[in-house]
């Protein structure tokens, strides 16, 4: 089984059956060999550094009712909020002052924030913060809006594709939503110029290794900057409720995977990881991911964001707690940096 790492080191890529192999056959050792290629790749393109975001979730109203969601919009457990453009414009100074140079606005589908409200503060943020990266977490809409954003200053876009498989798209989304439109989406957003990234939920409901298998493929077609992958966690006021949760370990050898695939990918250790074990984050980061994304909403509204149950959201998962991270860093012999962190190099391969 080591020469398919091998092979997928070299060549950056597996064909479908090869993948299934991989992955089914996994074993702690072959995860160990795995995670010393991936933690070697990564170090030739970013050496030890660490890149932080400021995660800033502004609103948690959405008008979609994912399953696995906890701010889905039949939640009504969930106490609704959103910031005004002046608590994200002080979320971001206090970032600013932290050493943070990259904004992550993320939120529910609101159609509170029109095309008018986004681009205005997309406009505010850029105008006080030239030197950093906007990036953008708002789900799908349409290309002439996604432009009117980019022109307006953002520079990213994270939009998970969630499973590249229909049938199983189907089980974890309601009707009006489609896969082919969310992938539609992430064309979209690169012809634009977007510095782009997507990804997946590890052990969803109903995730089969052959779904991962055509994830990975998909991945490799879409060539993105940056790659999202956490577990699965359920909520307890969603569909899912009594779903069992992803795995560290399969999250983790699927992080090594993805460094192996593209190299120069960036990858978060996500807040899921570090919320299903204490130390996720730091295997999250042994395993070839080089970002962690401390949160920076008012700490009021942090609950309120609740994606899953148990997010944590304080100490080292938040941005006035930078000190711990950067400690917890130190200990494994990585480093934060406050660079702005963007993509080496654009990806060209990507499909015209
Ligand atoms: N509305 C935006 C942001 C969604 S929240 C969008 O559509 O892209 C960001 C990510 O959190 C989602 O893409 C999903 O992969 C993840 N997420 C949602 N619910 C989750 C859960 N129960 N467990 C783990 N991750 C979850």
């Amino acid at each position: 089984m080591k020469d398919l790492i091998l092979k997928l080191e070299k060549e950056n890529k597996l064909t479908k059956e090869e993948w299934i192999r991989l992955i089914d056959g996994r074993t702690p050792e072959l995860a160990e060999f795995l995670f010393e290629r991936a933690r070697e790749v990564r170090h030739a393109y970013y050496g030890k550094d660490v890149y932080i975001r400021g995660l800033i979730e502004f609103t948690n109203y959405c008008k979609n009712d994912c399953y696995y969601c906890g701010i889905r919009k039949s939640n009504h457990c969930v106490s609704r909020y959103r910031l005004t453009e002046e608590e994200i414009l002080s979320c971001c100074r206090n970032g600013y002052a932290l050493g943070f140079r990259t904004f992550v606005l993320q939120g529910g589908e609101d159609l509170w924030f029109t095309r008018e409200r986004m681009t205005a503060l997309i406009r505010s943020i850029r105008e006080e913060f030239p030197d950093c990266a906007i990036t953008l977490s708002v789900g799908e809409r349409e290309k002439d809006e996604y432009q009117e954003y980019f022109d307006a200053g953002a520079n990213r876009f994270l939009l998970r594709h969630e499973t590249a498989n229909d049938a199983h798209y189907r089980y974890l989304h309601p009707e009006e939503l489609s896969l082919q439109h969310r992938k539609d989406c992430l064309w979209n957003l690169r012809h634009i110029g977007y510095q782009v990234g997507s990804g997946i939920m590890v052990g969803s409901p109903g995730q089969k290794t052959e779904h991962l298998a055509e994830d990975l493929l998909f991945l490799q077609e879409l060539q993105p900057h940056m790659v999202g992958i956490g577990p699965f966690i359920p909520h307890k006021d969603t569909p899912f409720r009594e779903e069992k949760a992803g795995t560290l370990e399969l999250t983790l050898f699927l992080l090594g995977c993805v460094r192996l695939m593209l190299p120069k990918v960036l990858m978060p250790a996500t807040t899921a990881l570090s919320t299903i074990h204490p130390d996720g984050r730091k295997m999250g980061i042994l395993a070839g991911a080089n970002v962690v994304m401390p949160n920076l909403s008012p700490q009021e509204n942090r609950k309120l964001y609740s994606l899953y149950d148990n997010k944590r959201c304080m100490g080292d998962e938040a941005a006035e707690g930078l000190a711990l991270l950067k400690t917890e860093m130190e200990e494994i012999g990585y480093k934060i940096v406050s660079a702005r962190g963007d993509a080496l190099l654009e990806t060209e391969e990507g499909k015209a």
